[in-house]
């Protein structure tokens, strides 16, 4: 089956997309001729990427200001997606942050910091699509971008962790409670993708002892995920909800 002939044409809003893994997925979908929203706070970025997207294919591509901590942007976000591209099929919650330090050290902002984009922004823009689709009558799809850090831990990433399992126990329990409306909800669990959240980690000591430890010796690279991600985000998962998918190169075994 051709994982990407089934997005052609679909409308996919894509948060957090002005870097990282967020802009390659929505390269990815873009490739494959989907219509593509990409919402983060820096707009330069953004504008740019969606002249990149229009070049490899998409099918339409629309950047939009975005802060997940806000609510009443969320809802407005949804709205400009479904007005620019004339519906919403796929959301990809993928926005995301880390405050690096020990748990001891940390501050309550720094806490409500990463709950408030990684897990209640998570949230708000789930339950933001899945009222668009409930009006509208039609089936939703949403893939969230939780973490191999949703099942183990590591070391100056508490309250990140924390927030993954949370993301990833959140995608089960709406996946539950959203199936009635013909709305699919599944995460990703990326192991480790050198990206600007981890810039510079990997050069160091600690960063080269974490690599030994993975089963296959090496950090992700982004187009690790096309398969995985490829697969929720179309309906060659259609019998799929609630799952949790490890990409990590077997870290989580190790
Ligand atoms: P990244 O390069 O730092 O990108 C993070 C993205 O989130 C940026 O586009 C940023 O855009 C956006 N963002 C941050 N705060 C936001 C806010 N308040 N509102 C809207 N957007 C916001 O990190 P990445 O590695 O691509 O991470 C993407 C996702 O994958 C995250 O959820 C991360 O936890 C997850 N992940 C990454 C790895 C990895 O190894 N890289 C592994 C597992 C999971 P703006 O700053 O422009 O708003």
């Amino acid at each position: 089956m051709d994982l990407g002939a089934d997005l052609k044409g679909r409308r996919v809003l894509i948060t957090g997309a002005s870097g990282g893994l967020g802009a390659h997925f929505a390269r990815t979908v873009a490739r494959c001729g989907a219509a593509v929203a990409v919402a983060a706070r820096r707009t330069d970025r953004l504008n740019d990427l969606v002249e990149t997207l229009k070049g490899l294919g998409a099918a339409q591509a629309h950047a939009i200001e975005l802060d997940v901590t806000h609510g009443a942007a969320i809802h407005a976000c949804v709205a400009e997606t479904v007005s620019a591209l004339g519906g919403l099929d796929v959301l990809v919650n993928n926005a995301g942050i880390v405050r690096r330090g020990l748990a001891i050290d940390q501050t309550a902002e720094d806490f409500d910091d990463v709950m408030s984009v990684n897990l209640r922004g998570v949230w708000l823009m789930a339950v933001a699509a899945a009222r668009h689709w409930r009006e509208t009558g039609t089936p939703g799809n949403i893939v969230n971008i939780a973490s191999m850090l949703g099942e183990r831990v590591s070391t100056g990433t508490a309250s990140y962790c924390v927030s993954k399992a949370g993301v990833v126990q959140m995608t089960k329990a709406l996946a539950l409670e959203f199936a009635r409306h013909r709305i699919r909800v599944n995460a990703l669990e990326p192991g480790y993708f050198e990206t600007e959240i981890n810039a510079g980690f990997f050069d160091t000591e600690a960063g080269k002892a974490m690599i030994r430890q993975i089963p296959m010796r090496r950090i992700g690279r982004v187009e690790d995920l096309d398969g995985p991600f490829l697969l929720l985000a179309s309906d060659a998962s259609r019998f799929m909800t609630g799952a949790a998918i490890p990409v990590d190169g077997g870290h989580l075994l190790s």
